[in-house]
């Protein structure tokens, strides 16, 4: 008896133990009787593609790696297709199709691919409007040579004199953003703004845009950086729309970095509501440690008074033609802000909870001049600070033509640095003045 008993639990151990190593991925233990896959959808980003599958509740998956033809077979023990959804052809050179099988006891979708790929996955509980979902983001590899050209073009761009202005569009791909009552979504807008904002500064000698999301798809926080970075933003502008529980609140706002609280409650919550999603919807967050060093680098470089210049610029440019009233500049501890190493501002453009913001924005010429505003102010900031200071290593000082009466005091508290420094940074002795047309070196790096 005894040793019945004990084949029998090693047999289940045995079968146990073979299911652990056989299943990938297991999201939870609590699972519903029967999980039905109510959507496939997919966004093709410059160097992933992301596949949603939409879930009707937790379920368990296995994901397995096929060979001749190359293929990734997802399988849900249990589920099912809701009726209707059908595969879909995608041919992008990343992958060909989606294929579905409606299997006796398990629904089971097909990625074809054309190659081995590296991909990732992961479950996503529910979240407002989203239901339970399961992510793969499938990556695009490239040849050492497009990736020698990409690093060149980003080079090039950096060293080529003109002022770059980095635009990044909020949330895309899966990550709509806010949304309205009538389904307009922030990722849609702000795209649109954005593309326009760019068109205005390319069409200003010696200043160049990059944007860091160019269509509808994610963007991980890691590579916004990257963009920003290998491209030497001389600012960087993020470009969002808000929204709130009640439908009062609306007009435009604009926020720079805070490290130690927020200008008022509702500038936390704003911050906290676009963290939250950065961060939910990006997986490869942005390593503590990558965060802290550039945090020296802002202290360092006096960034963070810069960014208030910029979001005072853009203020003095804003709500004064377009009919969204400009609410005012304020503080908050946003993740995007807090990883730049340069000048830095978040605009949230309007309520998408707001009836008549929602209207206004429903019209090219307010997004357009939305968008003049943004672009005007960053110009005025870019060329207010005289010299090509930049914060990405190009050339590590910022320099300050004196103009008719000014003093060391007020250029002093106008960069909020100690007179005493900048008297050693130019050699002026305690008696010396400072005269209009005089260039003073301001920070930096020896
Ligand atoms: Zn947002």
């Amino acid at each position: 008896m005894n040793y019945k008993l004990n084949s029998v639990f090693f047999a289940i151990l045995i079968l146990c133990i073979s299911f652990v190593f056989t299943i990938n991925c297991v999201a939870s233990p609590v699972l519903s009787r029967y999980s039905e896959i109510k959507k496939i959808r997919f966004w093709t980003a410059p160097d992933h593609i992301r596949i949603v599958l939409d879930m009707s509740g937790e379920s368990i998956y296995r994901v397995r790696e096929l060979t001749n033809p190359y293929r990734i077979v997802i399988d849900i023990p249990g589920g099912k297709f809701s009726s209707g959804l059908k595969g879909t052809e995608i041919n992008n050179g990343v992958i060909d199709r989606i294929r579905i099988n409606r299997l006796r006891s398990s629904a089971q979708v097909v990625f074809d691919l054309p190659r081995k790929t590296h991909f990732d996955h992961f479950a996503l509980k529910p979240f407002k409007s989203h239901p339970y979902r399961i992510v793969f983001d499938l990556k695009k590899s490239f040849s050492e040579e497009e990736i020698k050209r990409k690093i060149n073009t980003a080079k090039l761009i950096a060293t080529s004199g003109d002022r770059i202005v980095i635009i990044d569009p909020g949330h895309g791909g899966s990550d709509p953003g806010a949304c309205s009552g009538s389904g307009i979504k922030e990722k849609d807008v702000v795209l649109q703004i954005c593309r326009m904002f760019a068109e205005s500064i390319n069409k200003t000698k010696g200043y160049k845009a990059i944007l860091t999301r160019r269509g509808d798809y994610n963007v991980a926080l890691g590579k916004r950086i990257e963009i920003a970075r290998s491209h030497g933003g001389d600012c960087f502008v993020s470009v969002h729309l808000n929204s709130y529980p009640h439908s009062r609140a609306c007009g435009s706002e604009i926020y720079f970095l805070s490290l130690d609280g927020s200008t008022d409650k509702n500038a936390q919550r704003v911050a906290e509501r676009e963290n939250f999603l950065l961060e939910l919807w990006n997986k490869d967050k942005v390593r503590e440690d990558d965060v802290q060093s550039i945090l020296l680098d802002l202290t360092k470089n006096d960034v963070m008074s810069k960014s208030s210049v910029l979001a005072e610029c853009v203020a003095a440019k804003m709500g004064k033609t377009n009919s969204i009233p400009f609410r005012g500049v304020k503080q908050a501890n946003f993740v995007v802000l807090r990883s730049m190493a340069m000048p830095s501002i978040l605009v949230e453009a309007a309520f998408l909870s707001n009836p008549r913001d929602v209207r206004l924005l429903r019209k090219r010429d307010v997004l357009n001049t939305i968008a003049r505003e943004i672009a005007e102010g960053v110009i005025s900031f870019l060329e207010s600070n005289s010299i090509a200071e930049t914060y990405m290593g190009k050339i590590n000082y910022i320099e300050h033509i004196v103009k008719k009466g000014e003093t060391l005091w007020s250029i002093s508290r106008e960069y909020g640095l100690p007179v005493g420094s900048i008297r050693s940074l130019n050699n002026l002795g305690k008696g010396s003045t400072i005269h209009p047309g005089q260039k003073l070196r301001l920070s930096g790096k020896e």
